[in-house]
């Protein structure tokens, strides 16, 4: 205690914050400890939630290599868990279109019977749950699992079938976790309206959405447009990825064709935003309507690195995008891929950018609102989940 109590009275807010290394013009946005970067122990913990994340590019090591032997697949270019990891990280990595889209051979080939997509399903939801996500939706095409003769709804009930007993698996280990699917379509197929279908049948069991992936370039989503057109109709939910390797005209096609709920990725809406050398910032009618609208876009930071629509982490278009105001979510999409989980993916922002708690719960708090399932759901995992988890977390500096 003070012998000087009178003393305080000399001493200005500034002067404390000053000592304690704070900023004084912090203490008005924030009540946590302002420059106190989370550890990663602090972002592990932190509620998390994922909108994009593909279920054939987040599987075990391990799993691949069990599901392998167990299915009589013999092509996997390594049989040790660990070295099979390090490879599919340096094909994703090798800047070789050949060799990332090798790495999704293997994890389709081994995911072809019920037990395997049960299995892969559930340990993703595990995997996820463990790493602190609440809320996931996970993304996988159905059509990509039909070669030992399974039927498309049969893909889809044992996926639901494995997230179920992931998230209770996660329960029985103090974790809460809930996911719901969402059914992809091929871009260069032409089945977009049958997997719409499928996943508007299958939206009160456990699909809450749809989405078309796969290349860009010359598989525009307008080829798509009868699927969308019928999820309007149903009035159902869908994202497209869109503005990742392709530009702007990709994204506006998936906004203004088609009407998407939400991008995969849209990093390259940056096209449309020129930084004068004053720093301010002057948005195209696109970038302008994106964040107008609030267009989520769901962000995948390492996936875009290894895909080079962005150089560095600290040159990610996510620091301009996040000081702009546009609604940005933090996402894994590859997780095996790329040797990433949702906290990791947090732990680089954090470091590239200096982001707090205060900011993870911003990412945090748009991925929730941008998520497909009912609005009161959203509400009670924001203020009785995500909230919480980040208050408890942020008042910890006051009891060290
Ligand atoms: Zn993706």
């Amino acid at each position: 205690m003070s012998t000087r109590p009178m003393g305080h009275r000399s001493v200005s807010f500034a002067d404390i914050y000053a000592r304690r290394g704070y900023s004084a013009e912090m203490t008005s946005e924030t009540h946590s400890q302002p420059t106190a970067l989370p550890t990663p122990e602090q972002i592990r913990r932190a509620p998390k939630v994922l909108l994009h994340d593909h279920l054939d590019g987040g599987l075990r090591p391990g799993t691949v290599v069990d599901l392998a032997r167990e299915t009589g697949y013999d092509k996997l270019p390594e049989t040790d868990p660990d070295k099979l990891g390090v490879w599919f990280r340096e094909a994703a990595d090798s800047g070789s279109l050949e060799r990332y889209l090798e790495t999704f051979a293997h994890t389709c080939a081994v995911m072809q019977t019920r037990d395997a997509l049960v299995r892969v399903a559930a340990e993703c939801a595990e995997d996820l749950a463990a790493d602190g996500v609440v809320y996931a939706e996970v993304r996988y095409a159905p059509e990509q699992h039909l070669e030992a003769g399974l039927t498309l709804e049969e893909v889809v009930e044992a996926v639901n079938e494995g997230f179920r007993q992931g998230e209770r698996r996660a329960k029985a280990n103090g974790h809460r976790i809930r996911v719901g699917a969402l059914l992809t379509a091929m871009r260069h197929a032409a089945r977009a309206l049958e997997i719409a279908e499928l996943a508007n049948r299958y939206r009160d069991s456990g699909v809450v959405g749809f989405d078309i992936a796969g290349a860009e370039a010359g598989f525009p989503p307008t080829r798509h447009l009868d699927a969308f057109e019928y999820l309007k109709r149903e009035n159902n939910h869908f994202t497209i990825h869109a503005g990742e390797a392709f530009g702007l005209p990709s994204i506006w096609q998936a906004l203004q064709w088609c009407g998407a709920d939400r991008l995969g990725h849209g990093v390259r809406i940056i096209d449309d935003i020129e930084i004068a050398e004053d720093g301010s910032a002057e948005l195209g009618r696109l970038a302008s309507y994106v964040r107008d609208k609030r267009i989520p876009l769901e962000m995948c930071p390492t996936s875009n690195l290894q895909t080079a629509a962005a150089a560095s982490y600290e040159e990610h278009p996510i620091g301009l995008l996040r000081k702009l105001h546009f609604r940005l979510t933090v996402n894994t999409d590859n997780r095996l891929m790329s040797g990433t989980s949702m906290s990791r993916e947090f732990e680089h922002l954090v470091k590239a950018f200096g982001y707090s708690l205060d900011d993870m719960q911003w990412f945090t708090v748009n991925a929730m609102k941008s998520a497909f399932i009912p609005f009161d759901e959203r509400l009670a995992m924001i203020n009785d989940v995500i909230k919480p988890g980040y208050a408890e977390l942020k008042a910890e500096w006051l009891f060290r």
